[in-house]
C-alpha cells in the first residue's frame, strides 16, 4: 500500500512521481517496459511549444511555469545523479508566422522580446534538454528519493470495491494506494474512459552528427525543425501522423528530412544520418492539456494529453497534479 501511485515512466509520470516523493508521499511507480523510451525519449527536447499562439492559455502557463523551473532542474538532477541533462539556452531562429496577427498579439500579450535576425526572428530564451539524459537522470533521483520502479508490469483497469477505488489491477497483481495517478501518454484511453479520448499522433525524426557549433540555434519553418546539441549531434524532425500505434519509418520522410536540412545547411551534406525513429504523442481533439481528478473517483488523477508539447510542460504539470492531491 502506497500514497500514490504513478502509472506510466515518461517525462509526465517521472516528474510527478519526482514532485510527490519531495512532498513527503511514499511513491510506486509502473512502467509496462522500461521508463523513459517512448514519447518522452523520441522528442527533439525543445523547451516551448512551437508556435505558441497556437496554444490555449493554460498551455501558455503550463509553459513558462515550467520555462522558470528548468535550469535549477537540470543542475539539480546533474547534483544528484551526474547525468547530465544538457539543458542549454540555443535561442530559437523563427523564420515564419512570427509576423502573422496571432503571432502578434501573443507576444504584445506575454510581453516577449526577439530579435530580428533576418529572414527570421530569433527567440534567444528558448532552451533545449537532451531528452534521453534528463530522463536516465530523472529515474535515477526519484529512484534515490525512495521511490519503488516496477517496470514490465502493465497496469490493466482500476481496482474498485463498492464505490470504492483502492488501486490498480496489474499484470503481477493487485497494487493498492490512496492516490491512483495515470500518466500513461498516448495509451492513457485503454486504460481508463477519459472525458476526451486520447489518441496517439505519430512523428518521425532523423539525426545527423557534425562538429560541435555547426548549427548555433534551433531553426523552425513550417512546422519543422534542426535542434542542435552540445557534441554535434543535429536533430531533425518531425511529422505529424495519424495512423494508430504503427511504429513504421519510411524512406520517403528521411530524405524530406534530410532534405529541409541541407537546404538550411549545405556544408552538412557530408554529415551521415545516424538515426531515424518515430513516437506518439498524445493528442486530444480539443488540443487541451488533460490536468484533472476524476468526477467519479476523488482519489483518481489524470496527467496526460500533453501532445507536441510533454518536455515543455511536465514540472509544471506536475506541480498541478500535486495541487490537486492537496486540495
Ligand atoms: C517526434 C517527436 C518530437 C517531439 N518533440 C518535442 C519537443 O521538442 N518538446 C516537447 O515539449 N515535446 C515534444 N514532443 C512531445 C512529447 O514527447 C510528449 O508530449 C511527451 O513525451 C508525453 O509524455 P508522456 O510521459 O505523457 O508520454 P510517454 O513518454 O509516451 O510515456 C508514457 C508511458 O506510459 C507507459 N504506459 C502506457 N500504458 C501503460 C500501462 N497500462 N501500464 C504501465 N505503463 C503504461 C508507456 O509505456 C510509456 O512509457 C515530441 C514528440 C514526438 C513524437
Amino acid at each position: 500500500m502506497s500514497d500514490c501511485l504513478v502509472v506510466g515512466g515518461g517525462i509526465i509520470g517521472l516528474m510527478s512521481a519526482r514532485v510527490l516523493a519531495m512532498s513527503g508521499a511514499d511513491v510506486v511507480l509502473l512502467e509496462q517496459n522500461a521508463c523513459g523510451k517512448q514519447s518522452s525519449w523520441a522528442a527533439g527536447g525543445i523547451l516551448s511549444p512551437l508556435y505558441p499562439w497556437h496554444y490555449d492559455d493554460e498551455i501558455n502557463a503550463l509553459s513558462f511555469e515550467s520555462q522558470a523551473i528548468y535550469q535549477q532542474l537540470c543542475a539539480d538532477l546533474l547534483g544528484s545523479t551526474g547525468i547530465d541533462p544538457e539543458y542549454q539556452k540555443t535561442g530559437l531562429l523563427m523564420l515564419d508566422e512570427f509576423g502573422s496577427p496571432s503571432a502578434k498579439a501573443w507576444l504584445k500579450k506575454y510581453q516577449i522580446n526577439f530579435q530580428k535576425q533576418p529572414p527570421g526572428a530569433l527567440f534567444a530564451d528558448i532552451a533545449t534538454v537532451r531528452n534521453p539524459r534528463l530522463l536516465q537522470a530523472l529515474r535515477a533521483d526519484i529512484s534515490n528519493k525512495k521511490v519503488q520502479i516496477f517496470e514490465n508490469i502493465q497496469a490493466e483497469n482500476l481496482l474498485i470495491k463498492g464505490k470504492k477505488l483502492l488501486g490498480i489491477n496489474t499484470s503481477a497483481g493487485e497494487f493498492l494506494a490512496d492516490n491512483i495517478i495515470i500518466c500513461a501518454g498516448a495509451w492513457s484511453s485503454k486504460l481508463l474512459d477519459l472525458p476526451e479520448p486520447i489518441f496517439p499522433i505519430k512523428g518521425q525524426m532523423i539525426s545527423l552528427k557534425a562538429k560541435p557549433d555547426a548549427v548555433k540555434h534551433i531553426i523552425l519553418e513550417n512546422g519543422k525543425y534542426i535542434i542542435p546539441r552540445a557534441d554535434g549531434q543535429i536533430l531533425i524532425g518531425s511529422t505529424m501522423e495519424n495512423v494508430g500505434f504503427n511504429s513504421a519509418v519510411d524512406e520517403a520522410t528521411k530524405q524530406n528530412l534530410y532534405d529541409f536540412v541541407l537546404r538550411h545547411f549545405p556544408s552538412l551534406k557530408t554529415a551521415k544520418i545516424q538515426h531515424h525513429w518515430s513516437g506518439f504523442r498524445p493528442a486530444t481533439k480539443s488540443g487541451k492539456v488533460m490536468i484533472k481528478r476524476d468526477k467519479n473517483y476523488h482519489n483518481l488523477f489524470i496527467n496526460t494529453g500533453h501532445f507536441r508539447n510533454g518536455l515543455s510542460l511536465a514540472p509544471a504539470s506536475a506541480n498541478r497534479v500535486l495541487g490537486l492531491i492537496n486540495e
